[in-house]
């Protein structure tokens, strides 16, 4: 039966932001919190790079929903399909009309297929495929531990992305696998980027340019995809150097394009991009236009490259914010802290973390982490899921 009823706070979307807010409100003394998602599977998606590597499989990603609801949040398996936001409501696919009164907009990003023809269509073929596509994910160790000559291309989509930095870990994995398997010289391996450098972030771009070099990896700057054609098992590219054709590939792990769900831009609450991300000011998480709104995480736009290491400041201010614009306390400010984990080989690891501006914000400032450590791959591999499901997920960040 729809439901027509009022929560104090609403939060869309069960991803590591919404999660992570609820519990964070929760556990802060909020009495009435709902949150309408979907999907009965919640993942830490930064495993998914793992899977694309062979060293983590989907189940030690994927926990059920219902386990990461917060104790005392009420789960509405749900989607919205449009917000009202001068009569605060929320309209879902089954017909329930919700109204807030603070709502909290976290339903990150969706692949824009549209932007890539023929990207689709050769996922299908399991020619083309990617581990930031959770269907795809499982399949694209299986296409690149058995390629063994020819050409093979990876991309790291265009901004914005769900932490498009790390698409470099599956590339990295296996050129050590090709490298110590000995068939990397018999190997053309592509990387298409859309930045003048690798990730234009400063010094990192140039260590990262000699770990490109030293596995003979061929770099596309300025660059996109714009077709795909799975037929040929090619690939055009539009580079600052100019458009060029990647063709006779093996395997190509190409990322989507990526933007919010279009009933963000029709309900006249996104900024005026294509992307239509939440039109929030970046550094308070509130909505520019509508008070009682609030937007984080990947499909916010937050004015800094998306990841689930910045959603533990964003939650912390957003969740101070809330209870602060209730009660009329001065709001915190979001700085645009980030986080890029970048593998450089099977067993190493360098970690970004810088600002919105790109200036270094480490969060270990004696240890140069910059640096690709087994340390640093350990604990990103193996720490980090645990700290996620065990804490961030519970709101104790
Ligand atoms: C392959 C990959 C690797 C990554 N690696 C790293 C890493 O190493 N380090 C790092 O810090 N970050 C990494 N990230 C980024 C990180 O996973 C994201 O930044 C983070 O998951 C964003 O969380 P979110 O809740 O904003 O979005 P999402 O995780 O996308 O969650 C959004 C939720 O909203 C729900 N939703 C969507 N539409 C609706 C609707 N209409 N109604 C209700 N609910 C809806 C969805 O079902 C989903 O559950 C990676 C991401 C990917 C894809």
């Amino acid at each position: 039966m729809p439901d027509d009823v009022h929560h104090d706070v609403l939060v869309v979307g069960g991803g590591n932001a919404g999660i992570s807010l609820a519990a964070r409100l929760l556990r802060d003394g909020a009495s009435d919190v709902a949150l309408v998602e979907p999907q009965d599977v919640h993942r830490y998606r930064p495993l998914l790079n793992y899977v694309g590597a062979g060293e983590a499989g989907m189940s030690s990603l994927e926990k059920p929903m219902a386990d990461v609801i917060p104790d005392g949040c009420t789960w509405i398996q749900d989607s919205v399909v449009a917000v009202d936001p001068l009569a605060a409501t929320v309209s879902t696919r089954d017909g329930r009309t919700l109204h807030w009164s603070t709502l909290v907009l976290g339903p990150g990003m969706v692949e824009d297929w549209d932007a890539t023809p023929g990207l689709h269509e050769a996922y299908d073929d399991g020619w083309a495929g990617s581990t930031f596509v959770p269907d795809s994910a499982p399949q694209v160790w299986e296409s690149l531990k058995s390629v063994r000559s020819g050409s093979v291309v990876f991309t790291v989509p265009p901004e914005p992305s769900p932490c498009g930095a790390t698409a470099l870990k599956p590339l990295f994995m296996a050129c050590d696998h090709w490298q110590r398997g000995g068939m990397l010289s018999d190997l053309t391996v592509h990387l298409v980027t859309p930045f003048e450098g690798v990730l234009d972030m400063g010094s990192a771009d140039e260590r990262l340019a000699s770990v490109l070099s030293s596995y003979g990896v061929q770099v596309l700057t300025g660059a996109r995809v714009t077709q795909v054609d799975g037929a040929a098992r090619s690939v055009t590219v539009d580079a600052a150097s100019g458009t060029h054709t990647l063709a006779e590939l093996t395997y190509a792990h190409v990322v989507p394009h990526y933007r919010a769900p279009s009933w963000i831009a029709d309900s006249g609450l996104a900024i005026d991009a294509p992307s239509g991300l939440v039109d929030i000011d970046p550094e308070t998480l509130r909505h520019r236009r509508h008070d009682s709104i609030w937007g984080l995480g990947d499909g916010a736009a937050i004015a800094t490259r998306s990841s689930g290491g910045a959603l533990r400041k964003q939650v912390e201010v957003l969740a101070h914010n809330i209870a602060a614009a209730a009660t009329g306390d001065q709001l915190h400010r979001y700085d645009g802290y980030t986080v890029m984990p970048i593998t450089t080989s099977h067993r190493r690891l360098m970690l970004l973390e810088v600002d919105r501006d790109g200036e270094p914000k480490p969060s270990a400032p004696l240890v140069d982490l910059t640096k690709p450590r087994r340390s640093t791959w350990l604990f990103d591999r193996y720490a980090l899921p645990v700290i996620y499901y065990r804490r961030l997920l519970r709101g104790k960040v």
